[in-house]
């Protein structure tokens, strides 16, 4: 088997019950082939940015993986589309939306796949939760600099990194 390597996923939803789709999407990507769910952020809520629609509900995971980015993206989209995620225009509001942030410490460039994600330094949605399960990845400057926007933890559905996740979150 290839050597594993340690992947962070941004998850975010604003259509239907998005606390719920967020939340299973946790679950389908903690039993991807090959793939291990090392730790889950609490759900976020934050007001959409260049988008539309109601507050979003955001997460930030960490997996250990086997897959390649390439690979595991591709898993992530599947997930995307079984959700029902279609994509009519740019920044549309989105049932499910999961973004491939960070692969290890790799730098990837193409228009299928960029990492780290161009846009993750400026988005508390990604940064306060990512803090939260990964301090040593957020640098407190980008932190402080997206301070003003609206994002906030919800409840108290610590997903934590027991492997008993099912249990945890309530599916
Ligand atoms: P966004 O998440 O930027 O709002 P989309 O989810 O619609 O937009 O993604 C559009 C395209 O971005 C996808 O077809 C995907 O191939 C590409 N992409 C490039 N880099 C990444 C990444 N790091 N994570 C997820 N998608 C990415
Ligand atoms: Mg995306």
């Amino acid at each position: 088997m290839r050597e594993t390597v340690v992947a962070t996923v941004g998850l975010g939803a604003n259509l239907g019950d998005a606390s719920a789709t967020v939340r299973a999407a946790i679950a389908a990507i903690a039993t991807l082939a090959n793939t291990e769910l090392l730790r889950a952020s609490h759900l976020y809520a934050s007001a959409p940015i260049d988008s539309s629609g109601p507050d979003y509900i955001n997460a930030v995971v960490q997996v250990r993986t086997a897959l390649s980015a390439p690979a595991l993206l591709a898993e992530l989209q599947t997930i995307e589309r079984a959700a029902g995620r279609e994509r009519p225009y740019r920044n549309a509001p989105r049932t499910l939306d999961l973004d491939l942030l960070l692969y290890g410490d790799a730098h990837i460039s193409s228009p299928a796949l960029t990492v780290p994600h161009p846009r993750m330094q400026q988005r508390a949605f990604v940064l306060l939760p990512l803090a939260e399960i990964a301090p040593t990845l957020v640098d407190a400057a980008a932190l402080a600099a997206v301070q003003d926007q609206a994002v906030h933890a919800l409840g108290s559905q610590k997903l934590g990194s027991d492997s008993n996740l099912s249990r945890q979150i309530g599916i």
